[in-house]
């Protein structure tokens, strides 16, 4: 070897122990079935996840349990600057509440599993400097002295010029260095960073495999891209990837459509070190149309949608949220769920040329639609069970009067519910109340009547004391219903709608009108859910109690 090849080498890395084929050792091919992938969520840790993340995280989820692989946690902290504390923690505990537990990797800020560790980079510096110290030794990386003001100028000059920017060919001044030149400026304590020297042609032509978007055509990557940062001596996030992904034995790379330009960089790199390149699924963005009508990226800044937070909140059930997920991310997941409806979405497959390229439009509507109809085919326990657990960080007021109420709430959430078609108005836990406040009379207080055409006190007044007098036997709904309709027979109502459309001047209004009052009377409002599963709820004695409330009330 070059001896002093090998000196720059030592100067650049000097705490270098190992060499590749260490690490090749300490991390062999893992030993899994075929066709078994390896996938990976590697965020920066920010403390939160974003929508699209958790979305990618998902997928790469799926990706790994479809196939009894391994899904891992690598955390990115390689760019200080987006770190922040405790970010680890938070990530963790946004992933868990969606049930995606990694099989390896970060389990807190400090610890992890699995034997493919560090999982954090910011630990893995030996190894960066390792590989990056073999890429010198065979000449294909060197320092660059250049200071962020020549870097300007060489811009400058390009953007004047036309030219393609960027630190390639006759623009990448430190390329020409010799050792000796080199040696010397790091003696003398210069500041450098390290850059491929790259093999690459920019008018070759190289095509590369997508998984979701098929191949793509790509000119050779020529740039001389940083491998090494100057300052911390950190790895950028192109040479991070090759190392940690090869190491790691990753199969498949799911992630942003932002990598696809610095996709031939990364070919380029597995190529030089001659590694089995993994697989790349470029995913789409998660989008969604704003006010103004307009289709941009789901932004963290603008869209509180955007966060994870929002759904814990918002009391939307994560299985709601999940069955979302997979219907705007995998375009054969609705038709697979309308078919299988009473299948764990786990037993959906995974299938790469499913998942659209074009980004994946997010819409709350239809989110909280999903999320309706999910909470409609629970069982009022469920119901119960969940809500208690929402209104306890939420709501604490409400969640006593459950807790003391037990057996009458689950028969509140059971109304309109076991039945082929159940009911679907609880669009999330935090909206149940809105649907159930009135059984309550802890909420039952200054409320207003929503009458509509019977409303005058003196109508009002009969039909309630009618009702009072005569009808409080609620054992059978059909005996309960035809003395409803004796009522309106006895007070100048029509029983039979039909007869009542034939000739309505012949009437006061008729049952639906009288029914009405009643519901009024005893919830305020005039759509609920079946009134007389409402009666046998509240009981005579309320019923009385709210009819006489509501008679006070009325002027
Ligand atoms: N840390 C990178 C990011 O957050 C990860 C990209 C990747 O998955 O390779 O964009």
């Amino acid at each position: 070897m070059d001896d002093k090849l090998k000196e720059l080498a030592d100067l650049m890395f000097p705490n270098v122990k190992h060499d590749i084929a260490y690490y090749e050792n300490k991390y062999p091919k893992r030993n899994l079935k075929e066709g078994a992938r390896v996938t990976r969520f590697a965020p920066s840790p920010t403390g939160f996840v974003h929508m699209g993340s958790l979305l990618s995280a998902f997928e790469d989820y799926k990706a790994a349990k479809d196939t009894d692989g391994v899904f891992y946690l690598r955390i990115e902290d390689t760019d200080q600057k987006r770190s922040v504390e405790n970010g680890i923690v938070g990530i963790l505990n946004d992933l868990k509440n969606f049930d995606i537990i990694p099989d390896e990797g970060m389990i807190s800020e400090t610890e992890s599993i699995g034997n493919y560790g560090p999982y954090i980079q910011s630990e893995r510096m030996e190894i960066y400097h390792t590989f990056c110290k073999d890429l010198v030794l065979r000449g294909l990386a060197y320092p660059c002295f250049c200071s962020s003001s020549e870097l300007d100028e060489t811009r400058e000059i390009q953007e004047i010029n036309k030219e393609r920017i960027g630190y390639y060919g006759s623009f990448a001044k430190c390329r020409s260095l010799t050792i000796e030149e080199a040696i010397k400026k790091i003696k003398n304590k210069e500041e450098f960073v390290v850059r491929l020297k790259s093999p690459g042609n920019f008018s070759n032509k190289i095509v590369l495999h997508d998984e979701v978007r098929g191949d793509i055509e790509f000119p050779e990557n020529d740039l001389d891209v940083v491998l090494i940062k100057s300052t911390d001596k950190l790895p950028t996030y192109h040479f991070a990837h090759l190392v940690d992904d090869h190491l790691m034995r990753t199969t498949h790379v799911m992630r942003g459509e932002e990598w696809i330009a610095s996709f031939p960089i990364h070919d380029q790199l597995f190529e030089i070190f001659n590694f089995e390149k993994p697989k790349y699924a470029h995913l789409g963005l998660v989008m969604k149309i704003d006010e103004e009508g307009t289709r941009r990226k789901l932004s963290k800044r603008k869209d509180k949608e955007a966060s994870v937070e929002y759904y814990h909140k918002e009391g939307i059930p994560k299985e709601a949220v999940k069955l979302y997920l997979l219907t705007i991310a995998n375009s054969n997941f609705e038709e697979w769920l309308d078919s299988n409806p009473d299948k764990s979405i786990d037993e959906f497959k995974f299938d790469f040329k499913k998942i659209s390229a074009s980004g994946s439009l997010f819409d709350v509507q239809k989110l909280l639609n999903i999320s309706k109809n999910y909470l409609s085919r629970q069982k009022a326990s469920t119901i119960y069970n969940n809500l208690l657990t929402w209104t306890k960080e939420f709501d604490l007021e409400f969640a006593n009067i459950l807790e003391n109420n037990k057996d009458y709430a689950i028969k509140i959430f059971n109304i309109e519910r076991d039945t082929l078609k159940p009911r679907k108005d609880y669009l999330s836990y935090s909206d149940i109340k809105n649907h159930v406040w009135y059984m309550f009379d802890k909420y039952f207080k200054n409320v207003v009547y929503d009458f509509q055409k019977i409303n005058q006190k003196e109508d009002l007044k009969i039909i309630l004391e009618t009702y009072l007098t005569n009808y409080l036997d609620l054992s059978d709904k059909e005996v309960w219903f035809n003395k409803i309709k004796e009522m309106c027979d006895k007070l100048g109502y029509a029983s039979n709608i039909k007869e009542y459309k034939k000739n309505p001047e012949l009437f006061k209004g008729n049952v639906s009108d009288i029914a009405t009052v009643l519901r009024v009377a005893l919830t305020s409002k005039t759509n609920t859910p079946d009134l007389y599963e409402i009666m046998i709820l509240l009981g005579n004695l309320k019923i009385k109690e709210r009819f006489t409330k509501c008679l006070e009330s009325i002027k």
